[in-house]
This record gives C-alpha cells, sequence and structure tokens, in this order.
C-alpha cells in the first residue's frame, strides 16, 4: 500500500476538554505520523467551504456553530492507507456506533460533537490539505 497522507481535525468538543495529546496518543499509536499540525480559530467562512459538501443537511448550521464554537487542531498525518487507517482509528461518525478503541468511542460526545475530522478520499485528502495547510508547512 503506498504512503499517503489525510486531513485531520481535533474538533472543538475535544479541544475544549484537553484532549488534543489524548487524540494525539490514538494517532501515533496507530502508527501514523503527524506530519504538519496547528491551532487555529476557524473563521464562518471557512468551516461553511470546508463542509459545503453538507450545505443541505438539517445538521449544516449547527455543524458550523460547532466547529468555530472553539478552537480546532488541523493536522496532516502520513502512512500507507492513511486515509482508510485513520476513518478506523477515528471510529463511527455516531459515538454510540463507534467500536471499542476508536478515538470516537473513546472521547466523542454526540453525532455532532464527534471530536475528530478525517478525510473520506484520497483526492479529498489533497484538497482539504490545501485548505489549510501551504506546502512548506508539511514536513514528514
Ligand atoms: P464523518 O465526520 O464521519 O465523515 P459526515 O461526513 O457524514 O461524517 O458528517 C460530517 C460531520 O457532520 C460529522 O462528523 C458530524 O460532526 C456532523 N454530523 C453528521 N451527521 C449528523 C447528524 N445527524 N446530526 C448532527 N451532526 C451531524
Ligand atoms: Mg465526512
Amino acid at each position: 500500500m503506498a504512503v499517503e497522507h489525510t486531513f485531520s481535525i481535533i474538533k472543538p468538543d475535544a479541544t475544549e476538554r484537553n484532549l488534543t495529546g489524548g487524540v494525539n496518543a490514538m494517532i501515533e499509536g496507530a502508527g501514523l505520523r503527524i506530519v504538519a499540525q496547528k491551532r487555529i480559530q476557524m473563521t464562518r467562512p471557512q468551516a461553511e467551504a470546508f463542509y459545503a459538501v453538507h450545505k443541505t443537511r438539517p445538521f449544516f448550521g449547527e455543524l458550523v456553530d460547532f466547529m468555530i464554537s472553539a478552537p480546532v487542531v488541523v493536522q496532516v498525518l502520513e502512512g500507507e492507507g492513511a486515509v482508510a487507517k485513520y476513518r478506523e482509528v477515528m471510529g463511527a461518525t455516531n459515538p454510540a456506533e463507534a467500536a471499542e478503541g476508536t478515538i470516537r468511542k473513546a472521547f466523542a460526545k454526540s453525532i455532532g460533537e464527534n471530536s475528530v475530522h478525517g478525510s473520506d478520499s484520497a483526492e479529498n485528502a489533497q484538497i482539504e490539505i490545501a485548505q489549510f495547510f501551504s506546502g512548506n508547512e508539511i514536513v514528514g
């Protein structure tokens, strides 16, 4: 399997509870390498653009409000099959359905406030990474 990059966000519910290190320990424990990372306050236009694919969903407004409610940590993760591997480590969107040992099982509060984002394809990973990082901020 090829070494690839995926895009991760540690969401406001996790940064507020001081869980950045806890999430990162699970990421690293799964064999993924954090090759870029910064803590930012997302703006409303940034959050709306990032989640544009969901703009017709009933939870879109709530999702954008949540994502700008506190700082987030945006990251680039590197590893073999990083996109699929991180989705596995994250667990199901709804923490009630997330498997034991996953980040969302361990930390998520609800289906909306679910602690982490991870790209769903290598193509989307590249698009999402470019929304938050320039090439010289990613150092493997
Ligand atoms: P994932 O983050 O697992 O890829 P989706 O892409 O389906 O999940 O949804 C994006 C984000 O929107 C979720 O992580 C969650 O924060 C929020 N969300 C999804 N479904 C709901 C819902 N039914 N109610 C509230 N928020 C939701
Ligand atoms: Mg998604």
